[in-house]
Formats: structure tokens, C-alpha cells, sequence
């Protein structure tokens, strides 16, 4: 038998792998990986001299890339995605293009190619978000996806279903709870805090970590997609659950086989939009005969392990990205004319306009600054896709210059309770700033603000 993983150096799709060759080890396999900051070859060193695995560096919306791939290849497993939620926030269109357009360019290879089957990883978050009480999601439920990733999934398993319908391609679909386990990648929530705490540092956990999710190990994914590929009815679709629990939940778990108390955690405001609950109905599933066997405390004690053992693969993808425990989303809309006012808080700020034009001035208000009142100003077309970097301390301020009012999305990287925000008035007549707006729109507060001067009169003496 001869295997297409796409996604094959990501969490889950490495542990297939490595599941699939100890079960199957005379089956050949194909890993088609792009190789994003989520792909590491490193999951799967010791497959390198393996005669049946071979991998392919390439991106699944390449569609000769994937032809070529898919050249005799008896079932595609395509688990290829960007999957991170928050990462979806700041920047959806590369979503959109992976795992919207990625899949599609897979299904219409596959049917080209004619394979056997084409099982498609999907998530259980193209049904949104549960109340408390509501009943869990069951392959009927109506797809309410609330993040650009969740949607971009949805739009892919819209994909896969039409190509059963449409052009009768042998299709099966998976929607998964949380995954935990080896190999994954500590921007997320169990590898994050393991790692953080093996370093002796704290967990940002979001809201009071009332948040409820599912988890399930890994390989128990994997021996699920199996029995789906051995037993699932073509055209249908197949929800995997896990353990339902709260975030907070889960922290102390991990706070505790760690020896850690409460005082690690780092309590960070939500993600924009994030989903209250996940919750799921496996009978479908549970009727092929499908059971999870890793109980998750057991789980977790074994992921833990794994995290002690493994520092050389984990460390190294810490150092090399920024810190972003503390990174809170904001977003703010506003109406043209509209003068947010020079206005200085006590965090490290990214802005991003995600619609709009904006006139975007910076002054420096720190009186041990050597540029102490110089003003930058700068004007933002959201259609090129341009962020700004505003240091701690510097006043900035946005003014809504197009006709259409703007949406911008801060990322800032600590919390406080605004007391220590300093404004300066947008007219002061110090820093004389050409506003490209004539009558603007101010709030209260921001007719009120002092001058320069005012705040720093030995400055100006
Ligand atoms: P991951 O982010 O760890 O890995 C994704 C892999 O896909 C990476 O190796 C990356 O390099 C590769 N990739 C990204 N864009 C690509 C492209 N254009 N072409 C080729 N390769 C590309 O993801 P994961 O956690 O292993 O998730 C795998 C799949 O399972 C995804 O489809 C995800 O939506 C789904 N899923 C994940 C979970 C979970 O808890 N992790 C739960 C349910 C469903």
C-alpha cells in the first residue's frame, strides 16, 4: 500500500507516521511538507534511512508539486493545514489559501490520479462554540465556524463533500477533538505550559481558564483514522472525542506532576472571539468499534515524560521565535474623522489595520528620551498589509483619513489596569501635527488631554 500524508512533519500527521510504520512497516509513504514554522523535519530523524518513507518538500496548493506526489498512490491522508487560532487572527488569507485552496488543489489530483481513498483531516470547530449545558456536537450538527481557521476548515470540508457528490471521489472525513502528545509544537496550550514550566516559568492561561475543550492522545487519533480507513463508509464523516475539561483543569494537572503551584500561572486576557466549549458525540465512531485506550492523566503523565526526555527538539523551536506568552488581541473600529489621541501605555504594541486608511502619528513622550517630542507620522492602506511597531511609552495616535471608517487589530505584550496611560492633546501646538481631517471626532477624554507642556514643564523651560 502506498500513502500521500500531507502535513506529515506537524503534530499529527508525524505521529501517523510513526504509528502507520509500526503497524504497517512494509507500506510506503509519501510526506508532502511545505515545511512552515509547524513542520519539523527533527519528528521524524530516525525515518530518514527508512527504504518506504520519502519525503517531498512542497505546498499542497502546488498543484503540479502535488500530481507528481500523488503518482500511484493508493489513499491520501491530508492533514496539512495551518491550525494555529491565534495565528488565523492576525493573518487568515495564508488560511485560506492552505486549507481552502490546498485541499482543493489535493481532491482535484486525487481524482485525476484516481486513489482509493482520500481521507481528510478535519476539526470539531466548524460547529463553533457549545454553551455549558448544550449537547455535544454529532456529525448533523450545522457548521457555525467563529475563527478564520475554523471557517477555513469548514470551507474544506465543503470541498471534500462536493467531490464525493459531484465527481464520486472515495472520501472520508475525520473532525477531531484537541490532540495532545509528542511532537507538538509548544505554541500550544499542553506543550506551552510543560515546556514553560520544565523552564521554570509561568503558564499564560486565558480569561480564569474557564474555557472547556476535549482532549485526546494522539496516537489514539491515529488508530481512529485506521479504523476509518479500514471500516469508515465512503462519503461519510466520523467525529473523534476526548476527555472534556476545563482549561483550568487541565493546568493544575500539569501544574502538579510538575511540582509547580498556583503561582505559575499567568492569567491573560481571551482571543478575540474565543470559543467557550467544545464537546463531542462519538457514537458514529464508537459503533465501528472505536474506544480511545490512553486515559487522559495517563496521557498527559506520558506527554510530560516525553517534554523531560526530548528537550533537544522542543528547545531549540522556543529560542528561535519571539515570547508571546503575554500577547493580548484587541481589536477597535472606528468611523472616518474619527482622532484617537496621542496616547502612551505602559506595553510594546503591534497595530494592524485589517480594513481602511489610517494617519497614524508617533510622539516621543519619554522626558529621559533623547528624542523627547519628535513626532513620526505615517499613513496605512490596509490593502498592503503593513503593521507598525510602537515601542513602550511612545504616544501614538490613529486618525480615520478614508471615507469608510477603519478595523485595526493592536497586539500588545503585557496587562494593566490603565492607570498608568499618559495622553497628550492632539492639537498641541508643540508637536504641530498636520491632521489630514478637518472637524475630527473626539471622545471626552480626548478633547481633555494635556499639552506637552503641561506634563513636562521643565522640558520647555
Ligand atoms: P501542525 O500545525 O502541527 O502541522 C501542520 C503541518 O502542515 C506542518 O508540518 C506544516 O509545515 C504543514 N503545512 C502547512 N501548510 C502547508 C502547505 N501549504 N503545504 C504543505 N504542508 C503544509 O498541525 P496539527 O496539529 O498536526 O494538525 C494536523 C491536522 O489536524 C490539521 O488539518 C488540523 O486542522 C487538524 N486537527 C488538529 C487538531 C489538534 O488538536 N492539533 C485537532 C483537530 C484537528
Amino acid at each position: 500500500m502506498k500513502l500521500l500524508v500531507t502535513g506529515g512533519a506537524g503534530f499529527i500527521g508525524s505521529n501517523f507516521i510513526h504509528y502507520w510504520f509500526k503497524k504497517y512497516p512494509d507500506d510506503q509513504i509519501i510526506n508532502l511538507d511545505s515545511l512552515t514554522y509547524a513542520g519539523h523535519l527533527s519528528s521524524l530523524k530516525d525515518l530518514e534511512n527508512n527504504p518506504n518513507y520519502k519525503f517531498i518538500k512542497g505546498d499542497i496548493a502546488d498543484l503540479s508539486i502535488v500530481d507528481e506526489a500523488m503518482n500511484g498512490v493508493d489513499i491520501v491522508i491530508n492533514f496539512a493545514a495551518e491550525t494555529h487560532v491565534d495565528r488565523s487572527i492576525i493573518d487568515p488569507t495564508v488560511f485560506i489559501k492552505t486549507n481552502c485552496l490546498g485541499t482543493g488543489v489535493l481532491l482535484h489530483a486525487a481524482l485525476k490520479n484516481n486513489v482509493k481513498r482520500f481521507h481528510h483531516i478535519s476539526t470539531d470547530e466548524v460547529y463553533g462554540q457549545l454553551k455549558k449545558d448544550d449537547p455535544p456536537f454529532n456529525e448533523s450538527s450545522e457548521f457555525a465556524p467563529r475563527s478564520p481557521y475554523a471557517a477555513s476548515k469548514a470551507g474544506a470540508e465543503h470541498l471534500v463533500l462536493a467531490y464525493f457528490i459531484t465527481y464520486g471521489l472515495p472520501i472520508t472525513i475525520t473532525n477531531c477533538a484537541d490532540n495532545y502528545g509528542p511532537y507538538h509544537d509548544p505554541e500550544k496550550l499542553i506543550p506551552r505550559f510543560i515546556t514553560n514550566l520544565l523552564q521554570d516559568k509561568k503558564v499564560p492561561l486565558m480569561g480564569q481558564g474557564e474555557n472547556i475543550r476535549e482532549w485526546l492522545y494522539v496516537l489514539d487519533h491515529c488508530s481512529a483514522i485506521d479504523l476509518i480507513l479500514k471500516k469508515g463508509k465512503v462519503g461519510e464523516k466520523y467525529l473523534i472525542a476526548g476527555t472534556e475539561l476545563a482549561n483550568i483543569d487541565v493546568t493544575r494537572k500539569i501544574l502538579k506532576l510538575l511540582n509547580k503551584d498556583e503561582s505559575y500561572i499567568q492569567y491573560v486576557p481571551h482571543r478575540l472571539g474565543h470559543d467557550f466549549r467544545y464537546a463531542i458525540d462519538d457514537s458514529k465512531i464508537r459503533a465501528l468499534g472505536f474506544k480511545s485506550e490512553v486515559e487522559f492523566d495517563q496521557g498527559l503523565s506520558q506527554t510530560i515524560e516525553w517534554y523531560k526526555q526530548n528537550e533537544w527538539w522542543w528547545k531549540i523551536l522556543k529560542q528561535d521565535r519571539p515570547n508571546t506568552d503575554r500577547t493580548a488581541q484587541k481589536s477597535y473600529q472606528a468611523l472616518p474623522n474619527v482622532i484617537m489621541a496621542l496616547h502612551a501605555e505602559n506595553w510594546n504594541k503591534i497595530v494592524y489595520p485589517i480594513t481602511g486608511k489610517t494617519f497614524v502619528a508617533i510622539v516621543d513622550i519619554r522626558p529621559e528620551s533623547e528624542t523627547f517630542a519628535k513626532v513620526e507620522t505615517f499613513e496605512f492602506d490596509a490593502r498592503n498589509h503593513q503593521a507598525l511597531f510602537i515601542a513602550k511609552g511612545l504616544a501614538n495616535s490613529i486618525c480615520v483619513n478614508g471615507d469608510k471608517g477603519v478595523h485595526y487589530i493592536y497586539l500588545v505584550d503585557d496587562y494593566y489596569d490603565g492607570s498608568d496611560t499618559k495622553a497628550v492633546a492632539f492639537d498641541d501646538p508643540d508637536l504641530n501635527i498636520s491632521w489630514p481631517v478637518k472637524n475630527p471626532i473626539l471622545s471626552e477624554r480626548d478633547k481633555n488631554n494635556p499639552k506637552l507642556r503641561d506634563l513636562y514643564p521643565e522640558k520647555f523651560s
